[in-house]
């Protein structure tokens, strides 16, 4: 029974079609770990097996992050303001999968809003990181990633906006790949920041990325600005990294400031396999790249304070009566809506504000346009470029909260690349000590490429997981490098 919650997706999935072992076997074993959830991972966890039958996922549990719809099943996006809200339709993401066989297992917990980074701000509580359960996941989809990094789903899927699959799946030792926008259907998806969320998975290897990449990219008539990957995802197959150029941007590694020692030592080692492993390596620049965070918390947070107006006590879940419809307005979103969501209305609120809007959304998105161009002009001698995930790996529950720029600054490292709109894998790379000492904890080392670069970078990715040799099948079965 422990073994079976050790096997990847791919070899789940091969065991299952083989006849080898029972896809409802296969499914209550999961059900039962998620059902005793000991992370607070999970908002929701299905009874039965809802698969879709065959096809390459076939038998295959993935848990979803709660900011998918969910045909009948509570959807909350992490916020108190969605309580009891039951979607009268289900995420094209969701239905792709099932459509490819999986089923879902279990509605995961997430920021609310998947506005985060550390799990912190659900309004049902934090997720624990199954590595040390004093330390946050990571966030936004740290349900997700605590789920799947603690053996309580073989797969799931969450959204990145500028890091919420990458980061957690960093802080949880598994990987976590945010496509290219445009590449997964955003419908059904709550929104975020719209020019931004990306639907992603997140896996315990490569190979399992890759599989549920294949199921979810495809253009989607019911959201216009999905267009697919040409040509599909292959599965990853690639042992070398002979001819692959790879750029490290000095801004986001050497040169960046608040790297934990640990990670930059974990940073530092993987780029020489890299060239074990016959890559090229040179520093390269994207000089812009220092004020991803500024104008990502103009940008996301603008977006947002319009896609969050429509929740008004009317349409969706919570309704706190008032005396009139302005006073019902103003009290549900006054008893919905946590401090962070309002502050980030506020924030967005005030930036596209008449007067200000070109002082501050106008200039944002210069340098938005600014990143892109940083990423392109690298792009133009490398095939990718490579950080570290992080700054740091794992921070204690209550270490940030009070202190939301140093909460921002969890994402230094992966906000420029959904502002360029482009790819980026998150793998594990060992462990280390956070600073000032305490346990062994993971450290996730980032590759960017350019927009739909996915099977080069899956394939890339796929070749250095198997020289560091990380073992991410369960914390608790001493998973290391
Ligand atoms: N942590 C970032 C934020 O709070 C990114 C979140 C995300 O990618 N959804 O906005």
């Amino acid at each position: 029974m422990g073994e079976l919650l050790e096997l990847t997706v791919a070899q789940a999935a091969e065991r299952i079609r083989a006849g080898e072992l029972g896809a409802d076997e296969y499914f209550a074993a999961y059900r039962d770990v998620a059902t005793g959830d000991p992370l607070n991972a999970y908002l929701w966890t299905a009874e039965e097996d809802g698969s879709g039958g065959d096809g390459e996922l076939g038998g295959i549990p993935v848990a979803v992050k709660d900011i998918f719809c969910t045909e009948g099943v509570a959807t909350t996006a992490g916020s108190r303001i969605l309580e009891g809200y039951r979607p009268p339709y289900t995420a094209t993401a969701v239905r792709r999968l099932r459509e490819a066989g999986a089923s879902v297992l279990g509605k995961t917990n997430m920021d609310e809003f998947a506005m985060g980074s550390s799990n912190e701000n659900s309004g049902y509580g934090p997720v624990l990181n199954p590595w040390d359960r004093r330390r946050v996941p990571g966030g936004s989809s740290g349900g997700s990633a605590a789920a799947v990094a603690g053996g309580l789903a073989p797969c799931a899927i969450g959204t990145d906006t500028g890091g919420s699959i990458r980061q957690p799946a960093a802080l949880c030792g598994i990987v976590g790949m945010k496509p290219t926008y445009g590449a997964v259907s955003r419908y059904g998806m709550i929104a975020f920041a719209s020019s931004l969320d990306q639907c992603g998975p997140l896996t315990r290897d490569v190979t399992d990325a890759a599989l549920l990449l294949r199921a979810l990219q495809g253009r989607d008539p019911c959201d216009s600005t999905s267009v697919g990957i040409d040509g599909g995802i292959e599965l990853p197959s690639r042992e070398d990294l002979n001819g692959l150029r790879f750029g490290v941007p000095k801004e986001l590694a050497g040169e960046a400031e608040g790297i934990e020692p640990g990670v930059r030592e974990s940073f530092e080692r993987t780029v020489a396999l890299i060239e074990d492993l016959g890559g090229d390596v040179a520093e390269t620049e994207l000089p812009h790249a220092t004020h991803g965070i500024s104008a990502y918390y103009v940008i996301a947070p603008a977006e947002a304070s319009a896609n969050l107006a429509r929740y008004d006590g009317v349409r969706f879940g919570l309704r706190s009566e008032g005396a009139d419809l302005t006073e019902t307005y103003e009290r549900t979103r006054h008893d919905g809506f946590g401090p962070e969501v309002k502050r980030r209305i506020m924030l967005g609120t005030y930036a596209l504000s008449s007067g200000y809007y070109e002082a501050y959304y106008g200039r944002a998105q210069r340098v938005r346009t600014k990143i892109a161009e940083d990423f392109a002009n690298a792009f133009e001698r490398f095939d990718f470029v490579v950080t570290p995930t992080s700054p740091t790996v794992a921070f204690e529950l209550g270490a940030r909260t009070d202190d939301p720029l140093a909460m921002y600054l969890s994402d230094y490292c992966t906000v420029p690349m959904p502002l360029a709109g482009i790819p980026a894998i998150s793998i594990p790379s060992g462990l280390a000590e956070p600073d000032g000492g305490g346990p062994q904890l993971p450290v996730g080392f980032q590759i960017a490429g350019p927009a739909f670069s996915e099977n080069g970078m899956l394939d890339a990715a796929h070749a250095l997981e198997r020289a560091i040799g990380f073992d991410a099948s369960s914390p608790a079965n001493g998973g290391g490098a």
